[in-house]
This record gives C-alpha cells, structure tokens and sequence, in this order.
C-alpha cells in the first residue's frame, strides 16, 4: 500500500477507535473530557497529537480489567506479564483480536522467509507470557508444522530438534545462544540440524550477539519485537534486508517522543517510541508509552514494504542508570565491547554506593582461545577496555575479566545490570 493511501487508512481507523474508547471506557473519556476533547475532534490521523498519552501505571491503576472496551463476555483471552512491581499489566482479546494477531504474527514469520513448508520450534514459554502463543498462532496462520516445545529443557530441545528437522527456531536471543553453545557441547553436527531462520526478540541484543548467533547456529536471525499491552510479538519485525524492523503501522501508529518533554520528534531522531493501536477491541491504547528508544525510517526498504522501519530498540528510558551524576544505558558500554574480538558480547554491569560515591563494575566474559594466553596479555586487555569505556563514556568503570559460560544465562529475558542502590 502506498503510504498516502495508508495514512488513510490509519486516519479512519484511528476515529473508530477513538470513538470506541470515548464510549466503552471511562478512563479515556474522563481523560479527553479533561483535555477538552471528544470523538468528534478526530477527523484524521495527523489529529492524533492532539489526544492525552497513556502509561504503565494507567494500566496498573485500572487493574485488572478497568481500560477494557467490551464487556467480558467478549473477552476470549486474557495474558498478563509479571510487573517488577507488585501488579501484574493485564491484557484482554477479544475472537478478532486474536485474528489480528495471527496475521500479525503471520508477517513476521513470512518476513523471516517462512511459509508452510517449514517447523517452526516454538522455544517462547507457554502461558501468561505472550511469546509462546504468539509464535504459535502465526505458525499455523501459514500453514507451518509449529512444534510448541515452550521454554527450557534444553536437552530435549536439541533432541526434538534434531528429530523433528526444525527449519525455524523462535525464541530469546539469549536462549538462541545458550542453544547455540549446548548444541556445541552435545557433539551433534550442524548437518544433522535442518534449522535456516530464528525470529528472536522479547529482550535487546546486539549486533554483536547477532553475528554470533548467525556464525554458530549458520541461520538468519531475524530480530522482532512486541509487547504485552500493545498486542505482544507481532508488533514489528525485520525483512530479510535486516535493516530496522517494519512495523505493522495499519494496526499499530507509532510515533517517537522526547520523554521529558513529550513533544513529537522529527523523523530520524532518537526517542520513546509511542504506540496507539488502529483494530483493536478488548484493551485499546491510546497514544501509550513503551518507554522503549527507538527512531523511525520512513524510506522504502529494498524488500519492497512500504511499512516505516524502526531501529533495534536497545535501551528502555527506565534503563537509563545515573552515576555520579553522568547518564549512561548499557548499550553505550556493550557498543564499546561490540568493536573488541577477544572478549564474549556476555557481561553484567554492578552498581553500587560506597561512602556516598557510586560504583560501577563491569564483569565481561574473555572468548576461550584469547583466555588461555599469558596473565599479562589478560591484564593489557582488561586496561584496554577499560580505556576504551572511560574515552567514550566519560566514566571510570572497574572492569574484571571472567573465564568463559561465568555469567548468567538465562532462559528468558537477560539481566544485564545489578544496582545495588535501590535495595
Ligand atoms: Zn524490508
């Protein structure tokens, strides 16, 4: 669709939501009640800016079942995703809900280079969680042969895989890795492994853990990304070109903000990316943040799709550590670890408050090969990184090298930073 036609499209869908949202929830018409607003103030999609922003904590305070715009009898399902405080977020489809994220999800996969041939291992857990059911309904909107494995036992996983001859592996990046390396150890043979494609998301990674992940599984990661409350994955994924993740914009507006200011950003600038939902029936959002960075490319991608692209989300505007009084996200220190070859794109940032001053250490796993060397070639690198940290960040960061598989993996979303300050 070309994009005039679209912004129709989205400008006519967004009255019936609005419309809807005015009617059904009282929440939303208190709110634009407030702003002087009401449905007929919406006459086309650049209206938008002129309605209020929805948060988390909107959600929280309506919990569970408060932002709901059809009675539950038209409810069909409903997921939650575990808030890090208190309340869980409660999200509620109704029959087409469930459609639209089908087809949603049927994109990405098709994006992916999937299609009916292929078995889709679905390794996203099952439940509450969106990913498991999201992967799955998609795979079999295409007519795939979808292995619902869920999460965990990775000996089984690898067996079944083997079995099976798994062409698409969905799941965490991480996991994708922890897979990759038990795959490794287990003596099975890539040629005996049939995998092609892996459609990894639900936490950031790198382009670093990319490559890594492409070079030991030999696929095509393919990044994508969603959340809970706008729908869960289906939101946005990357085409084969991987460059920026296309966003269902049909369903989902997007708009990227300043998170202190709230004005709209220009095209191309770095933000808070904002979501309103256009088809949506059980839980409509308006203009809701999801605290994630993001830029937006409205440029047609050489796949074809006239669906604007967004950039990897790497950072949450809630990430953003404050230390000695310098802002700094993670991603600033794994873009650094990004350019040396000889340390894992593993590590964990520790923050602490010694004597009123803040601390900061960053433990980084050293690649096999390069950790066998002399003690003092160990003793250079970790210098070294700690120079390249303290010229492109402005901070002093304590770096300890650690031998590889010490840290953490985990099997579902990765914990990349410990602040002490806040317990
Ligand atoms: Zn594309």
């Amino acid at each position: 669709m070309d994009r005039e036609e679209l912004s129709g499209v989205q400008g006519n869908r967004l009255m019936e939501t609005v419309e809807r949202s005015y009617f059904n929830v009282p929440y939303y018409r208190h709110k634009m009640q407030e702003a002087g607003l009401g449905p007929e103030s919406i006459r086309s999609i650049k209206d938008i800016s002129k309605l209020p922003y929805t948060s988390k904590q909107d959600l929280r305070d309506n919990y569970p079942f408060g932002l709901f715009a059809v009675p539950m009898s038209e409810i069909v399902r409903i997921h939650a995703s575990s808030g890090t405080t208190g309340k869980p977020t409660v999200v509620g489809y109704t029959r087409n809900d469930i459609s639209t994220w089908s087809e949603v999800m049927a994109r990405t996969l098709t994006s992916a280079g999937a299609n009916r041939n292929d078995f889709i291992q679905v390794a996203y857990g099952y439940g509450l969680f969106t990913g498991g059911l999201g992967l799955h309904y998609g795979g079999e909107k295409i007519g795939a042969s979808v292995i619902p494995i869920s999460g965990g036992n990775t000996v089984r996983q690898i067996q079944l895989m083997r079995d099976f001859g798994s062409t698409v592996l969905a799941c965490t990046p991480s996991y994708a890795l922890y897979l990759a390396e038990a795959i490794e150890e287990s003596g099975i043979r890539r040629e005996e492994l049939k995998l092609k494609a892996g459609v990894f998301g639900a936490e950031p990674w790198t382009e670093k853990m990319r490559r890594e992940i492409e070079a030991k599984l030999k696929i095509k990661a393919i990044d994508i990304y969603g959340l809970s409350e706008v729908i869960g994955p289906g939101v946005a994924s990357e085409c084969l070109v991987q460059n920026g993740l296309h966003i269902n914009e049909d369903h989902f507006y997007p708009e990227v903000i300043d998170p202190v200011t709230l004005e709209v950003l220009p095209e191309g600038t770095l933000g808070e990316l904002v979501f309103t939902t256009l088809t949506k029936e059980g839980l409509p959002l308006i203009r809701y943040r999801t605290r994630d960075l993001t830029r937006l490319n409205y440029e047609k991608c050489k796949c074809g799709r006239t669906l604007v692209r967004m950039d990897k989300c790497l950072d949450r505007s809630d990430d953003m550590l404050i230390i000695r009084g310098v802002n700094l996200f993670p991603s600033q220190v794994e873009t650094v670890l990004l350019e040396m070859t000889e340390i894992k794109p593993h590590y964990l940032l520790i923050v602490d408050r010694i004597n009123n001053l803040d601390t900061l250490e960053l433990r980084v796993e050293v690649d096999e090969e390069f950790f066998l060397d002399k003690i003092s070639q160990l003793e250079e690198l970790r210098k070294r990184i700690q120079d390249n940290l303290e010229t492109s960040i402005g901070l002093g960061i304590k770096v300890t090298l650690v031998e590889p598989k010490m840290i953490e993996r985990s099997e579902g979303k990765t914990k990349r930073v410990i602040d002490k300050r806040k317990f």
